[in-house]
C-alpha cells in the first residue's frame, strides 16, 4: 500500500479528537474502556486512520491488560517499531507502517511461539469481522 502522509490539520479532520489525541499525539487510552479488548470476533483488524490490515484475530490473546493484545502483526511491514524514550523508560512504540499513527507499545512478555506481546489502543482499531462470513469494507 502507498504511504499516506497528511499535514496536522488534515488529521484532525479526519480524526475524531480522542482519536487525534492517541494516533497522533501518542496518546494512551485507558485501560477496559476500548471496543476490543474483550472481544472475540474472527476478523482482521486494520488500521482507523488508513485502512491498512495489522492484525488478526488468531493472533489475539486475553493479556487481562485492558488493551487489545496480539503476540504477532499480520505481517512484519505492516507495522513500524521505534523507541520510545519518553516517560524517562524505554518503551518500544507500534506505529502504521502506512501512515504512521501510533497504535500502541510491544513487549517481550507475551506467549509463544513468539513470547510478544503488542498492546494496542482499541481506537486505532478497526475490526473487519468476518463472523457473519462476509468481510465489510472499510467506512473511510
Ligand atoms: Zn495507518
Amino acid at each position: 500500500m502507498k504511504k499516506l502522509i497528511l499535514s496536522d490539520n488534515e488529521w484532525k479532520e479526519k480524526l475524531t479528537k480522542e482519536q487525534y489525541r492517541i494516533l497522533r499525539k501518542r496518546g494512551t487510552e485507558k485501560p477496559f474502556s476500548g471496543e476490543y479488548h474483550d472481544c472475540h470476533d474472527q476478523g482482521t483488524y486494520v488500521c482507523v486512520a488508513c485502512a491498512q490490515p495489522l492484525f488478526t484475530s488468531e493472533y489475539k490473546f486475553d493479556s487481562g491488560t485492558g488493551w487489545p493484545s496480539f503476540w504477532m502483526p499480520i505481517s512484519p511491514h505492516a507495522i513500524e517499531i521505534q523507541e520510545d524514550r519518553s516517560l524517562f523508560k524505554r518503551r518500544t512504540e507500534v506505529l502504521c507502517s502506512r501512515c504512521g499513527s501510533h497504535l500502541g507499545h510491544a513487549f517481550a512478555d507475551g506467549p509463544p511461539p513468539t513470547n510478544m506481546r503488542y498492546c494496542m489502543n482499541s481506537i486505532a482499531l478497526k475490526l473487519l469481522s468476518i463472523t457473519a462470513g462476509m468481510v465489510h469494507p472499510p467506512t473511510h
